[in-house]
Order: structure tokens, then sequence, then C-alpha cells
């Protein structure tokens, strides 16, 4: 048995039925052509449905989420937002993940950082 890297794509949660996705459920691949034929990538709203229970599974990228004013919300400011509710570590980490990116992070993109973090992905 070769060792396999735990699954993180959309395949782990349950694909949306028609017309939006497939109905698959998780661990089942994506199918198209009526059932008929295993699609290599996943239904658009599975891998959206699978986004928001990563995002809902991390209660800092969760604050982020929720923040009326992530729209055009800086990273630093979404580390600023971290802060003042008590979450110091992430906000840590995203100010030096800010910094490495030479100041160029999104509200989106911190979310991500956060949630990727949180799943043990040590990224450069
Ligand atoms: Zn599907």
């Amino acid at each position: 048995m070769t060792k396999q890297p735990p699954d993180r794509s959309p395949r782990t949660v349950d694909c949306p039925p028609p017309p939006d996705g497939c109905a698959a459920t998780a661990g089942e691949p994506c199918l198209s052509h009526g059932g008929t034929r295993v699609r290599h990538s996943f239904h658009q709203a599975r891998t959206a449905a699978w986004e928001a229970a990563r995002i809902a599974a991390v209660p800092a990228a969760n604050l982020i989420f929720d923040a009326k004013a992530r729209r055009g919300m800086h990273g630093k400011d979404a580390a600023e937002l971290l802060d003042k509710n008590g979450y110091s570590v992430e906000a840590e980490q995203l100010r030096r993940a800010v910094s490495e990116a030479h100041g160029h992070m999104s509200a989106r993109q911190a979310i991500a950082f956060l949630v990727d973090h949180a799943e043990g992905g040590e990224g450069q």
C-alpha cells in the first residue's frame, strides 16, 4: 500500500442535484452525459459547496468570509479583523503571508490561506 495523501478535492462533498450538478455522493466522481460518463473534473456547484464547507470548518476564515466589508477588503485588514476578534495566532500568520506576498493579498486569498494552513498545508 502506498501512502495516499488526504483527499483535498470537491470529491469529499456531495455534488448538488441537477441542473447545477449530477447529485454524486461524497467519494464518487462527477458524471456527465446522463450519468454514463465519468467527468475528469467536478461540477462548479460541487466545487463551490466544497469551498463553503472548508471555510465553515475554519473559524478564522469564516470570520473574514462573513465580514460585511469583505468586498474590497485587503489581506492586511483581514489580519486586523482577526486580531480584534481574538485570533491573534492566525492574524500573525496572515500578516507574515501578506508581507511575503509584498502586500498583494485580497481577503479572498486570505481566506484560502487560512483554510490551507488549518489543513496542515505548510506552503511557502
Ligand atoms: Zn457533479
